[in-house]
């Protein structure tokens, strides 16, 4: 294969080699077309000339049948077969036996390659795993361009080449181009085969029982905290310790491959085959066998994705990423990230938006669409990528980003620039957090403060369940970052979307209804217990603010209220520690509050409004499901009703009141809450600048006259009139 020469020569030496080591009569290569078409490529043993000729239907004849199903197949009478498509070109009629097997590439099948022999007869189980091992190296080597010309192989879908467009969801703001970089990483082509085949055993032995020792400790570290996702460390365990895939693994090995290749060619097996199947729980295991793949694959590497070589300007593609996987890779090369799954709560997610790298998810075969090094395009406004775009469209994309790169330079500007209305109204403008990278961007913003630091943050990316001094190092660390401005904690607010996979929750038919938030830290004190002593101890001598999310009734803030206080007297009688002041506030994101301020706002030193989780239990809207997310908008008559209500009960009583949902991030929105009286927003890091823009510019008494005129309109939403207004006055939204 090493020769040189014409390339047709070339293939034509390959099936001769590959048809005399198989002792059969015919071997022939077949390559996919992009229309699907399996075309005849090489042959020895038929007709020469229907080499470029003969074309096959996707899905027609065996070859086809072979194609479509991934798999090998071994006919000892072809021609009886239903699936049998005669060519008379080929002059293949008087071959019985037939053996076929899949040319594969990450998941895809980019060719078959045929033996057949005049008898009557079937392959041997060896002979089926040598054709197969002959076809790995074949597809790296055609896919290397190392058999074939390029020209030749300009429509063979070797690897996907045109534009391609996928519509996905936006998990992180924000535009990104760049190159696409496989967090699972392919196996390099120069190393399919191994030189020693008994030594790669024993690389292959010890890789599977570090893996096998990996999950073991997983699920040990689990086992203390018993519950639901057990189940799925137990398949884990169980593919770990299977002796079929571990047999699998070890025949490629000992036919000659690499361990690596051995672990790619299995795994590329089971996704084609997996593929395939609708049922969405064997679609699921799949996934565990690649996880298991891919940890087995590091470790072969013995390398952390940090120590890849990677593009300046990367753009990272992967099913899903774990906690703490994103956090591997060096921030300053990153550019974007692209997951076939996940959601907008996951933690590859809620990472990523920390770091401000532009993310989109759910985008469905985007891994087998993508080679590695393909450009790529991450628009995380619209929530889609774009996959080698052309050159007028990068042009496109460009001009886009320059774009917000000169809003992003105005909004710098204004770091130093307090927030003022027109009429001298003064405007706090804080953000939100919930993990430590996000504290770099209380400098880059000019936030003042934190008015929202989302404490499940922590325990969502971890392997485990943060204990006390994990907590409170964190907190420390914030505290210490934030120097006098304020922080806000928000005890735990984990259930509902937000499940941990060490700590058991059942499932819920309606989790968003469910067992989450307060209600967890309520009925679990230990872990609200736990986490109150670490916000004590980090804030010894300082200020410290906590919050309780999701208040549904007066008794349950008291309860927890209680348990302040509780822990204080603990920490009292120990001679533990203590913050110098104590704030102690509630979120109202529960419709049922806004008849109870009354007797809640009384018990409170302060509270927030969580709209994001207002509107969804208000409209009865799930906000985690895209079709019911934006049937309502928030700048609507009753929204604004709720938010006035609040604004005017924490007036009357002289509670100081925050908003602290996405809302508060927004010009429109946020030129809205200070019509209605709210002075303190709370927002993601990238909605402090357009909001103080939106500030200067804003006359909140002309802004309060036009508000409360909507208040009472008979419009679901009054977003138009909203923008007519603030075009009116001049606000810059
Ligand atoms: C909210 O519900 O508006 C809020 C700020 O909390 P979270 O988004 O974390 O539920
Ligand atoms: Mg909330």
């Amino acid at each position: 294969m090493a020769e040189s020469g014409p390339a047709q020569e070339r293939l034509n030496v390959t099936v001769r080699i590959i048809a005399r080591s198989m002792v059969a009569e015919v071997c022939s290569i077949y390559l996919r077309r992009d229309t699907g078409e399996l075309e005849l490529f090489a042959t020895e043993g038929l007709n020469p000339d229907a080499v470029h000729q003969t074309r096959l239907k996707p899905g027609e004849g065996l070859v086809g049948e072979v194609a479509r199903s991934a798999a090998p197949l071994n006919l000892s009478d072809a021609p009886t077969h239903p699936g049998f498509s005669y060519r008379p070109e080929t002059g293949e009629d008087p071959f019985h036996a037939f053996l076929g097997v899949p040319l594969l590439r990450g998941g895809r099948t980019i060719g078959v390659l045929v033996v057949q022999n005049r008898a009557s007869r079937a392959y041997t189980e060896e002979e089926v795993e040598d054709l197969q091992i002959i076809a790995m190296v074949l597809a790296e080597l055609v896919a290397a361009g190392e058999l074939i010309e390029s020209a030749e192989l300009r429509d063979v879908e070797i690897a996907p080449h045109r534009p391609e467009r996928l519509k996905g969801l936006k998990f992180a703001d924000g535009l990104a181009i760049g190159i696409a970089i496989l967090h699972e990483a392919p196996v390099a082509p120069g190393r399919i085969l191994a030189d020693d085949p008994e030594a790669e055993m024993v690389r292959l032995q010890a890789a599977v029982a570090a893996l096998r020792a990996q999950i073991d400790a997983l699920l040990e570290g689990h086992e203390r905290f018993a519950g639901a996702p057990y189940e799925v460390l137990e398949t884990y365990r169980m593919f770990a310790h299977d002796r079929g895939w571990n047999r699998n693994l070890e025949e490629a090995v000992r036919s000659g491959l690499s361990a690596e290749a051995a672990v790619d060619r299995v795994r590329n097996e089971h996704r084609a085959r997996f593929a395939q199947a609708r049922d969405p729980y064997i679609r699921e295991r799949l996934h565990d066998l690649e996880d298991l793949a891919n940890r087995l694959l590091r470790i072969l590497a013995g390398e952390k994705p940090g120590d890849r070589d990677l593009p300046d300007d990367t753009v990272l593609v992967a099913r899903n990423l774990g906690p703490a996987d994103l956090l591997e890779y060096p921030r300053e090369k990153l550019r974007g990230l692209l997951l076939e799954e996940g959601s907008a709560a996951s933690h590859a997610a809620i990472v990523a938006r920390a770091l401000q790298i532009p993310c989109v998810g759910r985008l469905t075969g985007l891994r087998d669409r993508l080679s590695e090094g393909d450009p790529v395009f991450v628009d995380g406004e619209s929530g889609e990528a774009f996959l080698r775009p052309r050159p007028a469209a990068i042009e496109s994309f460009r001009s886009r980003m320059a774009v917000r790169e000169q809003a992003r330079a105005e909004f710098d500007a204004l770091r130093e620039t307090k927030a003022v209305t027109v009429d001298g109204v003064r405007i706090s403008l804080l953000m939100n957090a919930g993990l430590a990278v996000d504290l770099d961007n209380l400098a880059t913003t000019g936030a003042e403060g934190i008015g929202l630091f989302r404490t499940e943050f922590q325990f969502m990316v971890s392997e485990d369940l943060p204990r006390l001094d994990r907590q409170t190092d964190l907190y420390r660390r914030v505290l210490d970052a934030a120097g006098d401005l304020p922080v806000t904690f928000r005890t735990l607010d984990l259930g509902g979307d937000k499940v941990l996979p060490y700590l058991e929750i059942e499932r819920e038919e309606n989790p968003a209804l469910g067992w989450r938030a307060v209600r967890m830290g309520l009925d679990r004190p230990a872990l609200l217990r736990l986490q109150l002593r670490a916000l004590l101890a980090a804030a010894h001598g300082r200020e410290l603010r906590v919050m309780f999310p999701l208040i549904a009734t007066v008794d349950e803030y008291r309860a927890a209220r209680e348990m302040v206080d509780v822990e204080v007297d603990w920490a009292r009688r120990r001679g533990r520690p203590l913050p110098a002041i104590l704030r102690v506030g509630a979120m109202v994101e529960a419709p049922s509050l806004l008849w109870h301020l009354d007797a809640l706002l009384p018990l409170t030193d302060f509270i927030s409004v969580g709209t994001n989780d207002l509107f969804q239990y208000t409209f009865a809207a799930d906000r985690t499901n895209p079709r019911v997310s934006d049937r309502y908008d928030p700048l609507s008559p009753p929204a604004l009703r709720c938010l006035a209500a609040i604004q005017q009960a924490a007036q009357e009583t002289g509670t100081p009141v925050s908003v602290c949902g996405e809302m508060a991030g927004r010009p429109l929105e946020a030129m809205t809450l200070i019509a209605l009286g709210f002075t303190r927003l709370s927002s993601p890091p990238a909605g402090i600048g357009p909001v103080k823009r939106m500030v200067l510019s804003c006359d909140r008494e002309a802004a309060r006259r036009g508000v409360s005129n909507l208040l009472t309109s008979s419009s679901g939403s009054v977003r138009t009139q909203l923008e007519s207004l603030a075009r009116k006055l001049n606000v810059a939204v």
